[in-house]
């Protein structure tokens, strides 16, 4: 779990000169994969919130092989590197990230399901939302909500992701990841300890998630496709729409709900910059055009330290802070 601290991102240093760049640039081209890389890329584009600068590399992994070459180079090279999903639920900081950012596309988006059993085997860059879809077809049911959470499967697992009582742990038979040297590991869901919005197997562990097999349960078309209306229908009403966000920015404290707590300290719709609480959902800072990261991290430490003096409450983020 990351602890937002103030300035963070302010204080970093400046994060990457060609010069830095150089000592390992050849290097990763020596690796010859077939993914593509990308240098000076800007990471706006890939996270939700739509802040953040450039990353010094960006890869687009196509395959588990080109990955099994990268991980151990980064790990050689002692870069700073995350794994990113479809950055819902990331704050990039506004220096940018001076390593190298994984994306993985091309083989890792794959659906394969073995309709007898029920089961699905995925790969992790598959979107939440597309595989909320393609279980209405098969009349599949407990991953309905997946169809409002705009993340990717792996981004769901090492987040645990969660809504209307259930969590995507829920119904995780099976899950692949690769260490950073390269290796490949597996272990049943049950055995794994995750907890709410919390996963072993996140990125910043040092594992990157590659294949999940989901047991789902069988019910009928109509009902699924009645149970992923009724979520989508919930989002609209409940939830800001048309501006950038990362969904609940703070997990819900044991006492209750996080929006509620930051709505009666007084700061719905309260403004920093251009990044505001939402006026429909406390939870939820929206971006209302050209929001810093830094303007971001503010108003979570302003909303922490409120609802801190006015309850003693410790709001703990859910959304993750990358400082390298
Ligand atoms: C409008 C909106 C609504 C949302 N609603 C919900 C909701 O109802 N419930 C909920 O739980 N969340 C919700 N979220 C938050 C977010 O969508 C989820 O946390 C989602 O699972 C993140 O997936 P991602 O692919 O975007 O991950 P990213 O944001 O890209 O990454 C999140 C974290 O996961 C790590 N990660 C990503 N992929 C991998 C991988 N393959 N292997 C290892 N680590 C990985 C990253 O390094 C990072 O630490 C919402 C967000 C938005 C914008």
């Amino acid at each position: 779990m990351i602890i937002v601290q103030k300035n963070t991102i302010k204080e970093a240093m400046p994060v990457f000169s060609p010069q830095a760049i150089e000592s390992w640039r050849d290097d990763l081209i020596a690796l010859q994969i077939q993914s593509k890389i990308h240098w000076n890329y800007p990471l706006k584009r890939f996270n939700t919130l739509k802040v953040g600068g450039n990353a010094a590399c960006l890869i687009n992994v196509l395959n588990h092989f080109d990955l099994s070459k990268i991980l151990p180079f980064i790990n050689r090279h002692k870069l700073s590197w995350f794994v990113l999903g479809k950055g819902s639920n990331l704050i990039v900081p506004d220096s940018g990230w001076p390593g190298i950012v994984l994306r993985l596309a091309g083989d890792f988006k794959y659906w394969k399901p073995d309709e007898l059993v029920h089961q699905v085997k995925v790969g992790s860059g598959l979107a939440d939302a597309t595989f909320a879809q393609k279980c209405i077809p098969l009349g599949w049911t407990g991953l309905e909500f997946l169809i409002g959470i705009p993340g990717s499967i792996g981004g769901a697992i090492a987040m645990n992701a969660g809504a209307h009582g259930g969590e995507v742990s829920d119904f995780l038979s099976k899950v692949w990841w690769m260490d950073m040297d390269g290796n490949h590991h597996e272990a049943k869901g049950e055995s794994l300890d995750f907890a709410y919005r919390y996963s072993p197997l996140n990125g910043k562990n040092g594992t990157v998630i590659t294949d999940a097999l989901f047991q789902l349960k069988r019910s009928n078309s109509e009902m699924v496709r009645a149970n992923v209306e009724k979520y989508q229908k919930f989002r609209f009403e409940k939830q800001p729409q048309n501006l950038p966000n990362c969904g609940s920015v703070f997990k819900n404290p044991p006492q209750g709900y996080a929006g509620r707590l930051i709505e009666s300290v007084g700061l719905k719709g309260y403004r920093i910059g251009n990044a505001q609480i939402s006026e429909k959902h406390s939870n939820f800072i929206v971006n209302l055009g050209d929001a810093s990261a830094q303007d971001i991290i503010d108003l979570m430490t302003l909303a922490q330290k409120k609802v801190r003096e006015a309850y003693q409450i410790e709001l703990v983020s859910e959304v993750q802070v990358l400082s390298f």
